[in-house]
């Protein structure tokens, strides 16, 4: 059954007291990997309720389609090559909005607080006095490599699982990380970010003891619907995805859960290929 045409007024739904959004504050909100289902309620409330929504570039537009006709859309991302407006300069832009009395909805890709300098405008809004709000959002790691059949734990795979930024703030492979201790105490890590860096990930990982012929999935635009999977190992993956012609966004998941997804695809074309992909010779749960 197609819902296009419901009354737009049943969203959010009633039976809530949906917070109000008022006049000089910012509401600091995730927009999830992409598949505008992934929008949380509170985010949805403030798309409805916004004079002005400042949106990175991994926002989809059909999240933008819930913002007020009349709201002011501006986009504050990199596209196109383009160089990235300021971050700075952004987070002042949404103090002057809120001081000019606006209703403000800062809408980022995934969650705000994961990898998207949320933390950062928050920060500056706070110390400006304006008023906020954070509204979490499904970030990529978890929400986009579900959509390629990968849970990010499993009970058979890992007890841990990492979350890491392919590079750093010089746009390298990031100098900080202690690969040893992420390579012996990690058994699944998603990177973020990570395609132009992969080789040298890879290469810090297998010198730090992880296998070659360990599995890799490389996931671009998860939950839309030209979402591609790669299925490598970290011998190669580097290699394979130069072949493929992956662009960015795109997520990499390092490890055993990889395998999952030959069971669990589920979204778009994809199918399941093998419904015992981790070898266990028995049933996933036991009586
Ligand atoms: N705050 C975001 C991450 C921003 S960093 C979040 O919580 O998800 C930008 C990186 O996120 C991209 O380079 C890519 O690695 C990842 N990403 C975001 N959306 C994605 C998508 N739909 N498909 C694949 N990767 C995605």
């Amino acid at each position: 059954m197609s819902t296009a045409d419901a009354p737009a007024e049943s969203f959010p739904p009633p039976g809530h007291d949906w917070p109000e959004m008022l006049p000089g504050w910012v509401w600091l909100a995730g927009a999830g990997p992409g598949d505008p289902g992934l929008l949380t309620l509170h985010a949805l409330n403030g798309l409805r309720q916004a004079d002005v929504v400042v949106y990175d570039a991994l926002v989809d537009d059909r999240v933008l389609d819930f913002a007020r006709k009349d709201a002011e859309l501006i986009f504050a991302g990199k596209r196109g090559g383009k160089p990235s407006a300021k971050q700075r300069d952004i987070s002042l832009r949404l103090v002057e909005l809120a001081r000019a009395g606006k209703r403000v909805l800062r809408l980022k890709g995934g969650d705000p607080f994961v990898f998207g300098r949320g933390g950062e405008e928050a920060q500056t809004l706070v110390q400006h006095h304006v008023p906020i709000r954070i509204i979490p959002g499904i970030t990529a790691a978890i929400g986009g490599l579900a959509y390629a059949g990968i849970p990010v734990t499993h009970r058979d795979v890992n007890q841990s699982v990492t979350f890491l930024t392919g590079h750093d703030a010089r746009g390298e492979a990031p100098a900080a990380i202690d690969w040893e201790s992420i390579a012996k105490g990690s058994q699944v890590v998603v990177v973020y970010m990570g395609l132009r860096t992969l080789g040298e990930l890879a290469r810090q990982f297998m010198n730090a003891g992880r296998s070659p012929d360990e599995p890799v999935a490389v996931v671009q635009d998860a939950t839309l619907p030209g979402q591609k999977v790669l299925e490598t190992t970290l011998g190669r993956a580097a290699e394979d995805v130069a072949a493929s012609g992956l662009v960015p966004p795109a997520m990499v998941c390092i490890g055993r859960a990889a395998l999952m997804r030959r069971a669990l695809a589920w979204w778009g074309e994809d199918k399941p290929t093998d419904l015992d992909p981790l070898g266990r010779g028995r049933p996933a749960e036991e009586p």
